[in-house]
């Protein structure tokens, strides 16, 4: 038997640090929302007691450091499962960009071993499997759109923003994101408004959304990445109405109710940038 799952991507729309706690974790109050731009994931039964991972994108490891490999390695010892699965992965988002690619895979593995192994698991075993995977792992679990605290594993759905198009462009490098965590000072960064971010969404007001985007880490990336600023300038220049970095970089996106602008932006960044996206916001 065969089971798929689509992993959709994230953006932050507000995304503050508030403190390093003593277990190194940094405590974070986040808006997350998810997008229209998926990786699926294909859960097959194999004979024997092996977990397997196959992905069609280069620097993914498909060994115990893939995040769709601890999730089914969590279930398995759990659950008691002695099955084996072959998990193959079929990348669309890119790796290491900020948009948890990573996360939401393993977020779908759960979503598909509890279908494929019929585990009948609740939504609360789901996100505390999740927790253990990752911490952006609990809110693909749920995906829509939603205040993530703690260290991101703490969710709270919330309304959705309104329908807008989300313009992406990443430059053509990666970022760890312990790195970036490690290169924050906390007193000189920016911390955005999450509160008037949540009812900016709440009240549907669109622009005032894209006026209260913001990320505490976006000035870390953007020293090492120096391309995140053009792109920013750029989509701000070809009509973006909110510009921001995801996650700790180094993707950038635009955001535009209007097609027109959307397809003005998308044009003008491709052949500027190696991966250029145009998709809709999809939070529920
Ligand atoms: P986040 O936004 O949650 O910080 P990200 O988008 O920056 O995540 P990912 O694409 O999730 O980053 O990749 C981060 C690292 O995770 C990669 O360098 C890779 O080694 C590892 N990884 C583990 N599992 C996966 C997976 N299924 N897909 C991609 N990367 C994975």
């Amino acid at each position: 038997m065969k089971v798929t799952e689509k992993a959709p991507a994230k953006i932050n729309l507000s995304l503050d640090v508030l403190n390093k706690r003593e277990d190194g974790f940094h405590e974070v109050k986040m808006v997350m929302t998810t997008i229209d731009l998926s990786d699926r994931i294909e859960c097959e039964e194999l004979p024997g007691d092996e977990i397997r991972i196959f992905s069609t994108a280069s620097f993914v490891p498909e060994d115990q450091r893939n995040f769709a490999y601890q999730a089914a390695d969590i279930i398995k010892s759990r659950y008691g499962i002695k099955r084996g699965v072959m998990i193959s992965i079929t990348k669309e988002i890119p790796v290491a960009a900020g948009l948890a690619g990573g996360s939401s895979d393993g977020a779908a593995t759960i979503r598909a071993l509890n279908r494929l192994w019929k585990l009948n698991m609740s939504q609360k075993e789901m996100l505390a499997v999740a927790s253990m995977v990752g911490s952006d792992v609990a809110f693909c679990v749920k995906g829509g759109t939603a205040l993530a605290t703690g260290r991101g594993e703490c969710v709270q759905p919330i309304p959705s923003p309104p329908p807008c198009w989300v313009v992406l462009a990443k430059p053509p490098v990666s970022v760890s994101t312990a790195e970036i965590y490690q290169g924050l000072c906390l007193e000189r960064a920016p911390h955005p408004d999450v509160d008037a971010m949540i009812q900016a969404i709440k009240k549907q007001d669109f622009n005032k959304i894209c006026r209260l985007l913001g990320n505490t880490l976006e000035s870390v990336t953007l020293d090492r990445v120096p391309e995140i600023s053009q792109i920013k300038s750029h989509m701000k220049r070809m009509g973006a109405d909110g510009v921001l970095m995801s996650g700790s970089g180094p993707t950038v996106f635009g955001l535009t109710q209007y097609e027109s602008r959307m397809q003005r932006l998308y044009n003008s960044l491709k052949g500027f940038c190696p991966h250029v996206y145009a998709v809709r916001l999809c939070g529920r």
